[in-house]
Parts: structure tokens; C-alpha cells; sequence
């Protein structure tokens, strides 16, 4: 017998859309663009922004830099770091978000699954990220018209894993936390957040270690494996 929630919610980046291969493709695309990086490898590029972008989200998600910070820090440091000119971050900045909305894809398998549940269970989707680009996805792939609720943490004011966006999404569905079931990627954000709220949490992860296995209702590493735990 699968869970048979009664709210399922999925989250975005990295669970039903591919954001790491789009951030990917966009910064090879910006290597290509800008003459600037001729002497310096994409790979190189890629590898320095991650950790630059990362490190920049986590101090966004504590509140020490604000978003216009961080939309400028990134590119900046990244500059910097690669011992380049990095007077044209904002152009870069810019030339990036053009770049990346081209390569948005579903997760493979990612869609089917999602439309069968969408078709048996009431869903939503709660996610960080940016307000206007996250709802450019939600235009792109239609979720405005098959999800019943969408929520943004930075609409909700803090960041998953803090409670009050867990608390949010739950008063705005009829039901109680654990009638839930939440889909996401981080271990962090999405299973640590939903577990200490109460909600059940499917954690979508290759390589997700044992110990960290215990704290979601289950893993899985394919979305056709999805169903093997949720009755449809
Ligand atoms: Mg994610």
C-alpha cells in the first residue's frame, strides 16, 4: 500500500524542472558570448560560478545579502576569481537570465508523472528562487493551469527550510501537515523543512546517503520509481 496524501506539493528547481543542466548550458553559452573569457576554460567558468552562486543563496537565505546582492555578487566574484575585468557584471547578469530561460526542461520522466498526479491529487508547488523568473516557469510549463497552488518563498518572505513557508503552504491547502506529502531535491531545504513541519516528503535524489535516507518517508531516484509509493 503507497501513501495516499491528500495534498501532494512538488518542488521546482531540480525536481520537476532540470535547473542545474540550464544553469550549465547558459554559462556555456556566456563563454562563448563574451570575449572576455577567451583565455579561460568553460569548465573552469561553471565550477567558479557554482560555488560563488551557491555560497551567495545560502548568505541570501540568512538574510545577509539582499537579492540585489546576490544577482550582482555572482557574477561579479566570479569575475574576479577568474582574474577578469569585472566592470561587466551586470551585462553578464543580464545576458545570463536571456541565455538560461532558453534551456528550461522537464526532469526526464518528470512530466508524465506529474500530470497522473496532478490527475488523481489536489498539487501545488513551493519553491525558492526568484518571483519573476519562477513564475516565467510556471507560464512556460503551464502550471498556473494545473497546479492549484504556487507558492514562492521570497513572496512568502523567508526561505524552505524556515517553518513559516511550510506553515503558509499548509493553511492555504484544507488540510493538516501530515496529510501532505511534499516532492523536492535538497535535503536541506525540501526534506529537512518539510519533515520538521510534519509533512510526509518523498526525496528525489541519486545519491542521497543512508544515514539521510531515514528522515524522508522515502527516496527515489527515478520518477517512474514515484509511484511505487503513492496510490494512483
Ligand atoms: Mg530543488
Amino acid at each position: 500500500m503507497g501513501l495516499k496524501p491528500k495534498f501532494i506539493y512538488f518542488d521546482l528547481d531540480d525536481t520537476l524542472l532540470n535547473h542545474k543542466q540550464a544553469e550549465r548550458n547558459a554559462l556555456l553559452d556566456i563563454h562563448h558570448h563574451f570575449d572576455l573569457f577567451s583565455n579561460s576554460s568553460a569548465d573552469r567558468l561553471v565550477d567558479i560560478y557554482q560555488k560563488v552562486n551557491s555560497n551567495q543563496w545560502s548568505l541570501y537565505s540568512q538574510a545577509k545579502v539582499s537579492r540585489k546582492e546576490l544577482q550582482r555578487n555572482r557574477f561579479e566574484r566570479t569575475l574576479q576569481e577568474l582574474g577578469l575585468d569585472d566592470s561587466c557584471y551586470a551585462e553578464i547578469g543580464a545576458q545570463y537570465m536571456k541565455f538560461y530561460r532558453n534551456h528550461w526542461q522537464w526532469i526526464d520522466g518528470a512530466e508524465g508523472v506529474f500530470q497522473q498526479l496532478r490527475d488523481n491529487y489536489e498539487v501545488g508547488i513551493l519553491t525558492n528562487g526568484f518571483a519573476e523568473t519562477q513564475k516565467l516557469k510556471f507560464e512556460r510549463f503551464d502550471l498556473y493551469n494545473q497546479a492549484k497552488h504556487l507558492v514562492i518563498s521570497e513572496e512568502v518572505g523567508v526561505m524552505k527550510p524556515h517553518p513559516k513557508v511550510f506553515e503558509h503552504a499548509t493553511d492555504i491547502t484544507d488540510y493538516q501537515p501530515g496529510e501532505i506529502l511534499y516532492i523536492g531535491d535538497s535535503y536541506h531545504s525540501d526534506v529537512i523543512g518539510g519533515r520538521d513541519f510534519g509533512w510526509n516528503v518523498a526525496w528525489f535524489t541519486a545519491n542521497g546517503d543512508e544515514d539521510q535516507k531515514k528522515k524522508a518517508n522515502f527516496r527515489f531516484k527515478h520518477f517512474d520509481d514515484l509511484l511505487k509509493y503513492i496510490e494512483v
